[in-house]
């Protein structure tokens, strides 16, 4: 999503009536203890990393249940979504994705010369049985997947992606991308310790940018088996995981009660927009992330009116779906002023 500054400059709007849910961002900002922590490193600016990032990746690797060595630390889940295909993918290569996946795959199977192979959803969920097929051709050696999925808000329910897990090839790499694990339940968390009980060669990424609120930071990581991730490793550039984002990732990792309201306050508003929708006849699919893709027709227009209005959400004609918007779940107050420029858009459109 364009910055909040840029728009307001645009449209000659007050910034601070501008109101952005075009990023997945957290609309609570980050815990209270990562802020302080961030105060704390910014007197400590002048000094490098820390390059092992020792103290986060124990404490990631405590609040995941693996071995440090486990655990890759980069900027953002990003950085780890490129290196896996730098690391595993080749102009001879292929890599599998789904239908309305994460845009950033294709950009990055793409920058190292090897061809996405893209696999039609099914009832807007990831035909598995599809991909697996398709990962039969000997060219492909990378699937890239997402639980929930983003733009859809989709899931693989746990059995299925087990299953899937078991069944690709070995020398194929898995990436499981978890961006918005910890908005779904925790009975509908992946398993990952069964996972990797099922296949090696797996990659699991997560982020600090979703439910943490630390975006701007670009602060993610990789959990993986030690000799996959220091091959990554050796692509990875020095020092890419800031001081701040690393004392910042410590102290979020520690503050359970801020992603314990941040979950809770998304569902509630989550469930309210869907509501909503339903309630204007617009269609939307059932999402378990912190957004809510949505049927409005001209999904362009619709977001350039909003914009104008003050609203920034995302159109995703990019990920071929032109009619449709995603919307990331505000505050209480960024909702309704949504729905309040949308019902104002729809009755000014024509018809
Ligand atoms: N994966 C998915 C599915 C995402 O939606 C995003 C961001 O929107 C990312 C990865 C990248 O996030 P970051 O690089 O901030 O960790």
């Amino acid at each position: 999503g364009r910055p909040i500054d840029a728009v307001a400059r645009e449209f000659g709007l007050d910034p601070a009536a501008v109101v952005k849910l075009a990023s997945n961002e957290n609309p609570l900002g980050c815990s209270p203890k990562a802020a302080e922590a961030l105060r704390v490193a910014v007197a400590e600016t002048h000094l490098y990393p820390d390059f092992d990032c020792h103290a986060l990746r124990h404490a990631i690797a405590a609040h995941v249940g693996v071995a440090a060595d486990h655990v890759l630390p980069g900027a953002g889940s990003s950085e780890i979504i490129l290196l896996a295909a730098r690391a595993w993918l080749d102009a001879a290569r292929a890599a599998v994705i789904p239908q309305y996946a994460f845009q950033s795959y294709e950009g990055a199977i793409r920058s190292v010369g090897a061809e996405p192979i893209v696999v039609p959803v099914r009832d807007w969920k990831p035909d598995l049985d599809a991909m697996l097929a398709a990962a039969t051709d000997k060219r492909v050696h990378l699937v890239y997947l997402a639980t929930p999925n983003n733009p859809t808000g989709t899931i693989i329910p746990r059995d299925e992606l087990e299953r899937f897990a078991e069944a690709l090839p070995a020398h194929v790499l898995l990436v499981l991308d978890e961006a918005y694990r910890e908005f779904l339940p925790d009975d509908e968390q992946v398993d990952i310790a069964r996972l990797f009980a099922r296949r090696r060669n797996l990659l699991v990424m997560r982020t600090f940018s979703k439910v943490y609120g630390l975006a701007a930071l670009r602060v993610g990581y990789g959990i993986g088996d030690p000799e996959l991730l220091a091959l990554l490793r050796r692509l990875q550039l020095p020092f890419s995981v800031s001081a701040p984002a690393q004392a910042a990732a410590v102290a979020a990792l520690g503050d359970t009660a801020f992603v314990d309201t941040a979950r809770r306050e998304n569902e509630t508003e989550r469930t309210r927009m869907a509501a909503a929708f339903d309630a204007m006849g617009i269609e939307t699919i059932a999402s378990a992330g912190n957004f809510v893709l949505a049927r409005t027709g001209d999904g362009a227009a619709n977001a350039r009116a909003l914009m104008q209005k003050g609203v920034i959400v995302r159109p995703v004609a990019n990920y071929g779906l032109p009619d449709w918007l995603r919307v990331s779940v505000g505050l209480p107050h960024e909702n309704d002023l949504f729905f309040e420029k949308l019902r104002e858009v729809r009755s000014e459109m024509p018809k």
